[in-house]
């Protein structure tokens, strides 16, 4: 493990945490380097090429996290411009990265085309003839992958569910084929493939695997129509145990998406891993302000809010809350709450734990959908983040200033 207790003091490989605060404050995000390492080849050991993984980036975009997974030659999902600057900013290349999203712009598809990207993952009819424009404009053909929703029931929390034919996600099963000819027939675009992107958090293989047979059928289809598909992306959404879930069995996972795979023949395949691939290799550090007693039960006011990390207050998400120095077990049962002035400001409610003004928290599983979800609200700075390999620690990003936060703002100057 990456995140363990040493003498009763929690440590983040070989660097104690309570150092880490005492040196760069609260709260603070402390990644382990050695943690993603280890969950990359946990998918790249059962993944021969030319299979290819292509990180999320949006689970965890900081460029010292997207510089690490780019030298072990990983391949990125972006959903924005922004994302895949911040992925050639790190390293990466265009040539290896994929571009989901639902409401691309002709700037961002332009930049894309530009910069020369493996493959635009189309999400409806509408997006597909103005890629064909924007091409065409620039005298070029962009390779294409449709984005079906194969309707999925991924069991999962219905915010994050994106599998179903309800959300605004990819193009309807009923609707591919045509979608697909019409790609085929367009001057600017290039067919390449099939992507899905069925939900998050999903811990067993069952419904992957399901939507792997439908899509693996509509490939089957569409060659017969005489449409060229090369490769078949299946998403991320793979989870992580939170609470007390067991694991995803990732080597099964891959291992029976290739042999269902190689029934159908000729097909490259892709996934685009997120939090599996961040989500254990980060926590949250958070120092109590105040501990205030209450009716039914205490409340532990924390220097860290759901600006900082929004998965409870958003989807009342789970995260193991621990003392950086260990104590006995309390008694007492607390809600842990930020600064923040909302009622959905907590990160975790109804735990034991025993802890006073001062002391730190390590709020666990912080990596993925952390600090690349937190916000300024309240005029409050984002924090800082750490990068751990070994005994050595290294900001990777330094704690917003307060006037960074006012940076361009503008009192207006009345007209006399
Ligand atoms: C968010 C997202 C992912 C990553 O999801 P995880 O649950 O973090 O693995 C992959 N692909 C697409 C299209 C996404 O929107």
């Amino acid at each position: 493990m990456s995140f363990d207790y040493r003498d009763g003091a929690l440590y983040a490989e070989q660097c104690s945490l309570s150092e880490l605060a005492s040196q760069y404050g609260t709260p603070l995000y402390v990644y382990s380097h050695q943690r993603i390492l280890e969950n990359w080849r946990q998918f790249a050991a059962h993944w021969p090429a030319p299979h290819k993984l292509c990180y999320a980036v949006k689970a965890n975009s900081n460029l010292a996290v997207l510089n690490v997974l780019a030298q072990l030659g990983a391949g990125f999902d972006i959903v924005s411009g922004g994302e895949l600057a911040r992925v050639l900013a790190a390293g990466g290349k265009a040539q290896d990265v994929v571009f989901s999203g639902v409401a691309k712009s002709r700037a961002e598809m332009a930049y894309a085309l530009e910069q020369g990207i493996y493959c635009f993952n189309v999400e409806s009819a509408a997006e597909l003839e103005r890629l064909n424009e924007v091409a065409k404009a620039h005298g070029a053909a962009a390779p294409v992958s449709l984005r079906v929703n194969p309707d999925v029931d991924a069991q999962t929390h219905p915010y994050i569910s994106t599998g179903l034919k309800s959300n605004k996600f990819g193009i309807a099963m009923a609707q591919a084929r045509e979608v697909a000819l019409r790609a085929q027939s367009l001057s600017h675009i290039k067919m390449q493939g099939l992507d899905c992107h069925i939900g998050s958090q999903i811990l067993s293989p069952a419904p992957f695997l399901d939507a792997a047979d439908l899509m693996l059928q509509l490939i089957e289809q569409l060659r017969g129509d005489g449409v060229a598909i090369s490769h078949l992306d299946m998403g991320g959404g793979m989870g992580i145990p939170y609470q007390h879930e067991s694991e995803l069995d990732v080597s099964a996972y891959l291992l029976e998406l290739q042999k269902r795979a190689a029934r159908v023949g000729n097909l490259t395949l892709m996934l685009e891993p997120g939090r599996a691939i961040v989500g254990n290799a980060g926590v949250l550090l958070t120092r109590v302000e105040y501990h205030k007693p209450g009716v039914d039960k205490d409340f532990l006011l924390v220097d860290a809010g759901m600006n900082d990390l929004m998965r409870p207050a958003l989807y009342q998400a789970y995260h193991d809350i621990i003392p950086v120095q260990q104590c006995e077990a309390g008694t007492s049962i607390v809600d842990v709450v930020g600064p923040v002035c909302e009622t959905g400001d907590f990160l975790g409610h109804a735990r034991h734990i025993t802890a006073n003004e001062g002391d730190l928290l390590a709020v666990m599983n912080a990596g993925a959908y952390g600090f690349t979800m937190s916000s300024n609200y309240n005029t409050r700075p984002r924090a800082a983040e750490v990068m751990v390999a070994g005994a050595s620690a290294q900001v990777v990003r330094q704690r917003e200033t307060l006037s960074e936060l006012w940076k361009g703002e503008q009192i207006m100057e009345m007209p006399e």
